[in-house]
């Protein structure tokens, strides 16, 4: 035990006893070298209320109480001095040698009980070195489990939201608060580029307080978000946690640049991801397939599939600059996977030098491990959207044409159907079959069969101007065109279109009874929709006038005539 110095309050009321306690006390030191035992400095009061005014005023080691007083009795002696200083070990000594007052008092807060009379220096001697003994590990206990539980709180703040800017915004307000700092960033770090921030919490009394730098603020920021930059560079590079009390007495160059830029305390702290090669090998994978299927359909637009991270590895190093200066910011570890800096988070004090507490850089290393995966749950959860976004695109689109589905058709001309009753405007349905397209397989094989649908397929696309207008695959080598809100003159022009551009195209087919080249047969119907009647009568309209088409000798249009 490291104490030199025993100080001891003695309450006892009867002076016989207290000078016994006292002599022993002084005995058992005397009779022990003076290197192994401490002194002892002994203080005596007679009544509780005159130990708690000492007690205020002093820095006590140990209370040696008496539970029979003038002024308290038992367990209550116990609890007022327990009330005044909680952390305070007490040994109780008494001459009630009764067992259920002694486990009381325990539970009441004193590390001992002793029966006097039954006890001499040593005993004694031991028995305070216990009770301060036990009161510091039960203290430290409490502390550990008061910060777990502070832990906790805030990683579970931070771990609220799926939202990656949410999760930085509050890990930067809650390590403001918890470290009482002028400022705390997030920046993150990209190989081979500059750090940049991405999430800040200033306090609001530093504005107040700092006039000056309220009115210079813009310039000021820059400057300090410079050397910072430059700064954190170096820091990523080094990997490392840096805890800097007072930036003017500290004896580096580099560190110089941030006391002149009005830093004067500050503490860095790496964010770690680990990518684990497997993992991101299956991510790629499903990733490019996604893509590729995509692409073919040309559905993509600017979302590239995001590299994902592994799970986290905590890492913890000191900072030394000048030999971790050279360790690349990937490093390779022996599971076989990478420990990638992905940030770093940065409190800074203004002025006044401060200093990092160990306990608080060890709090705030668990915290970037909880910060650490709510990035990666929300990385993950953003691949998530984007993953199902593309593939409810896909359960849309006709793998072969790029074009909505017969499922889609289905949807969406029932919504028009719908919706233009309630608006009583006209809705029309062009169908388009390709004439003896069974025989052009046939003659150039199926192969090409199919890059003759995606010919007209483009046609198709390009046929139709609005956005509510909709092309689909309908079957085979059938196509569906539904436009709302187009009457049937409108739809004898897309129609038109449709036919011409396809017999412009020039496809040879040899195989056909009626044209060199491949040639459309198409039925239109149009309907203004009303509720006596269901969306496949519209469906049926056009497909009677495409039969009228082809039963007519093909490669023309049939308007459904009993229109509207
Ligand atoms: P009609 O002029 O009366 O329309 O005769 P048709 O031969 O075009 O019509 P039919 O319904 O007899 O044949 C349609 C053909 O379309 C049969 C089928 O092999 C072909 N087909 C359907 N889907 C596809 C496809 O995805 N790719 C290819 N290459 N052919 C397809
Ligand atoms: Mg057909
Ligand atoms: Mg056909």
């Amino acid at each position: 035990m490291d104490i030199n110095t025993l100080k001891i309050l003695l309450i006892e009321d009867n002076s016989a006893d207290a000078d016994w306690i006292g002599e022993i006390l002084i005995e058992e030191h005397l009779t022990k070298s003076k290197q192994a035992s401490p002194q002892v400095d002994l203080k005596h009061v007679k009544r509780v209320q005159s130990a708690l005014q000492l007690i205020a005023q002093n820095d006590f080691d140990v209370i040696l109480l008496d539970l029979s007083l003038p002024d308290s009795q038992g367990i209550d002696s116990i609890a007022q001095v327990k009330q005044e200083a909680p952390e305070l070990p007490i040994v109780v000594l008494t001459a009630l040698d009764d067992e259920s007052i002694a486990i009381q008092s325990v539970r009441q807060g004193a590390q001992d009980y002793l029966v006097k009379g039954r006890f001499e220096g040593e005993l004694l001697i031991r028995s305070i070195y216990y009770a301060i003994e036990r009161q510091r590990t039960e203290a430290t206990l409490r502390q550990q489990a008061e910060r777990e539980k502070l832990m906790k709180k805030m990683s579970d703040r931070i771990r609220q939201s799926l939202e990656l800017k949410e999760i930085l915004n509050t890990t930067v307000d809650e390590v403001r608060h918890f470290l009482q700092a002028d400022r705390v960033v997030i920046y993150r770090c990209e190989s081979d580029q500059p750090g940049e921030v991405i999430a800040e919490s200033i306090t609001l009394n530093f504005h107040q307080a700092e006039e000056s730098i309220v009115l210079n603020s813009q310039n000021l920021f820059h400057q300090l978000s410079a050397n910072l930059e430059q700064f954190n560079l170096e820091l990523a590079k080094a990997q490392a946690v840096q805890a800097i009390d007072d930036t003017i007495t500290h004896r580096q160059d580099d560190i110089y640049v941030l006391a002149e830029s009005q830093i004067r305390a500050i503490l860095t702290l790496p964010i770690w991801q680990t990518q684990s090669n497997q993992h991101l090998q299956t991510k790629a994978d499903f990733g490019t397939q996604l893509r590729n299927e995509l692409e073919k359909h040309s559905v993509l637009t600017t979302n590239s599939v995001p590299v994902l991270f592994g799970a986290k590895q905590e890492k913890i190093e000191q900072f030394k600059p000048s030999s971790l200066l050279q360790e690349p910011s990937a490093v390779v570890s022996r599971r076989g996977s990478f420990d990638q800096l992905w940030g770093m988070l940065v409190a800074q004090n203004y002025h006044h030098p401060r200093q990092w507490q160990n306990w608080e850089i060890d709090f705030l290393q668990q915290l970037a491990t909880q910060v650490a995966i709510a990035i990666q749950q929300s990385e993950l959860y953003t691949q998530l959207q984007i993953a199902n976004r593309q593939l409810e695109q896909l359960a849309i689109l006709d793998g072969l044409t790029g074009l909505a589905n017969r499922r889609y058709f289905d949807r969406i001309l029932d919504n028009e159907w719908h919706r233009l009753i309630r608006e009583q405007k006209p809705l029309s349905l062009i169908l388009c079959d390709i004439d003896y397209f069974k025989a052009y397989n046939d003659t150039y094989g199926h192969p090409e069969g199919d890059r003759c649908l995606q010919k007209v397929a483009q046609i198709l696309k390009t046929a139709v101007k609005r956005p509510a207008d909709l092309v689909t695959r309908y079957g085979g080598e059938e196509f569906a065109l539904i436009l709302p809100d187009t009457n049937a003159e409108g739809a004898l022009v897309v129609a038109n279109f449709i036919l011409k551009q396809v017999r412009k195209l020039r496809i040879p087919h040899q195989a056909s009874e009626i044209c060199n080249y491949v040639t459309l047969s198409i039925g239109t119907a149009t309907k203004i929709p009303n509720s006596h009647l269901v969306v496949e009568h519209l469906v049926k309209m056009s497909d009677d006038a495409l039969y009228q088409a082809k039963k007519q000798g093909r490669n023309q249009i049939i308007q459904y005539q009993t229109c509207c």
